[in-house]
């Protein structure tokens, strides 16, 4: 992940100018040149960017998997107000170069109250307290860095930690709780998980019969005739497995579910 972001994340805004200049002189057809030379950077850069990834891991920690009761029903992007007034940000360079007041907005002076009072002002819905304002200039490495935490603590995209494996990982369908990474036996965790789940009243479930109905059927024309119908077989095989795991681990609605395989 590091290497990642070194490689992607607007690095060169880190640079010096000489380095700057330096990749800007390679040519970009030699790639085992421009590789070289980006990996020798990121040897000298790399205590800076293990850096950045523990404080992302220490604030998506705090806003996303944090289970203490008194931030139970704050909104990430509130466990953000929560985490900035009230941690030494001079640790947190990604918080720290970032014009945090601007792009939320708090009506209400917060710098001398204390973390509980924070929390409780901020859960005090209806004397709306607080505003939101979404401003992003970005003009240094930071901003970049910062503005793809502040996706993710807006719930655009859902940072999910695996209840198989326990990594991170990315998703855009908030009830995905397993990530998609081989596990164990060629089996994934999502595989796992859904393997997991109680299928004793399967049979009487009408959109798993559904399933077994067209499935039997596409496996008899498999055999029979062969060609497109073996193909189409195959898809199926591949594609309704993945759906059938999201339907039983609740994924995808029995509706989403019956109008995919009438799709097929
Ligand atoms: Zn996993």
């Amino acid at each position: 992940m590091t290497y990642l972001i070194f490689r992607f994340y607007g690095f060169q805004t880190l640079l010096t100018d000489k380095e700057r200049k330096e990749i800007l002189a390679l040519n970009t057809n030699d790639i085992k040149k421009l590789d070289n030379k980006i990996e020798n950077l990121y040897s000298k850069y790399k205590k800076e960017f293990e850096s950045y990834k523990s404080q992302i891991i220490d604030i998506i920690e705090y806003c996303l998997f944090n289970d203490d009761e008194n931030l139970k029903d704050l909104k990430p992007l509130e466990r953000l107000v929560v985490f900035y007034s009230k941690k030494n940000i001079e640790e947190y360079n990604i918080l720290k170069y970032n014009q945090f007041n601007k792009v939320i907005k708090i009506n209400k002076d917060i710098s001398k109250k204390t973390e509980k009072e924070i929390i409780k002002d901020l859960k005090d819905r209806e004397n709306n307290r607080y505003g939101i304002q979404e401003i992003y200039e970005i003009d240094n490495f930071y901003n970049l860095l910062f503005l793809e935490l502040y996706f993710i603590l807006q719930e655009k995209t859902y940072l999910k930690k695996c209840k198989n494996c326990g990594k991170y990982f990315l998703t855009t369908n908030s009830a995905v709780i397993y990530c998609d990474n081989v596990f164990a036996d060629k089996k994934t965790c999502r595989e796992i998980g859904a393997n997991k789940v109680f299928t004793k009243n399967l049979e009487k479930d009408e959109a798993y019969n559904l399933y077994r109905k067209v499935y039997k059927k596409k496996q008899a024309l498999a055999k029979s005739k062969g060609g497109s119908f073996e193909i189409e077989y195959n898809l199926f095989k591949a594609q309704g497995k993945d759906k059938k795991n999201a339907y039983k681990l609740k994924e995808i609605t029995k509706e989403e579910f019956i109008k995919w395989i009438n799709k097929q």
